[in-house]
């Protein structure tokens, strides 16, 4: 008996993916990706060389030059994850307002998807994987053994989005969380390349009334019985 061998779990913003998937990927044994972090390295990256996001052709070429590494954390603050792009750490760098307020421009650009998919498909095939994202089990791995899709009501999401930032000692304002969210889910779905969407035989959670360690138990559950099936 074997646990599904690919999972793909895709949602919108602050659905709650990247804290259910890292949680079964531990208990598993599994390689978490966070596909996420891609787009937001490329994004970061174009900033940082002061390139603008919205010449896409520079930022196209930039996707397809840059080496991003997702390692176990090397350090004790607070990450799940090291990410490094080209040689620099920039695991805090992509959670800025600046990467947050772009990242979806750059990833509708039909190059970039291009070039960070094949990228995806690479480390997905691998197996064992629990790979996040939006576009994972329609487009980056459609042949995934399990496709979730996490949900959330927008307010709910804003809220945990906002308390994350607090936490992390940042000082945001509720109302312009809100506003940026919905911006970004609106151009995740709207977008003509990889939109975000659920994929046909996904199953749908909706996670507004659920605590993560109840979301974790249903996906183990219906993980369980596709090994009984
Ligand atoms: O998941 P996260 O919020 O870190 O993703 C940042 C952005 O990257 C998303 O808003 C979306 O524009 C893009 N993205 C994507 N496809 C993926 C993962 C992320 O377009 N598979």
């Amino acid at each position: 008996m074997k646990y599904p061998n690919i999972i793909a779990i895709d949602g919108p913003a602050a659905s709650g993916k990247t804290t259910i998937a890292n949680q079964l990927a531990e208990k598993w044994g599994y390689l978490f990706f966070d596909t996420g972090v891609m787009y937001r390295a490329v994004t970061w990256l174009a900033l940082h060389k002061n390139i603008l996001t919205k010449d896409e052709a520079l930022v196209t070429d930039l996707a397809d030059r840059i080496k991003i590494d997702v390692a176990p954390p090397s350090k004790d603050d607070g990450r799940e994850y090291d990410v490094i792009a080209d040689g620099i750490d920039v695991t805090w760098k992509i959670r800025k307002n600046k990467v947050d307020s772009q990242v979806s421009r750059v990833s509708a650009y039909p190059g970039v998807r291009k070039a960070l998919t094949k990228q995806q498909r690479r480390i997905g095939l691998v197996g064992k994987v629990i790979m996040v994202g939006r576009d994972i089990g329609t487009v980056v791995l459609p042949e995934a053994d399990l496709k979730i899709y996490l949900d959330a009501s927008v307010e709910e999401r804003a809220n945990r989005r906002y308390k994350q930032r607090v936490d992390r000692g940042e000082d945001v304002e509720l109302r312009k969380v809100l506003k940026k969210l919905k911006k970004r889910d609106n151009i995740d779905s709207t977008r003509e390349v990889a939109p975000l969407r659920a994929a046909e035989d996904a199953v749908l959670i909706n996670t507004d009334d659920l605590s993560i360690a109840e979301v974790v138990s249903k996906i183990e559950n219906i993980a369980l019985s596709m090994m009984k099936e």
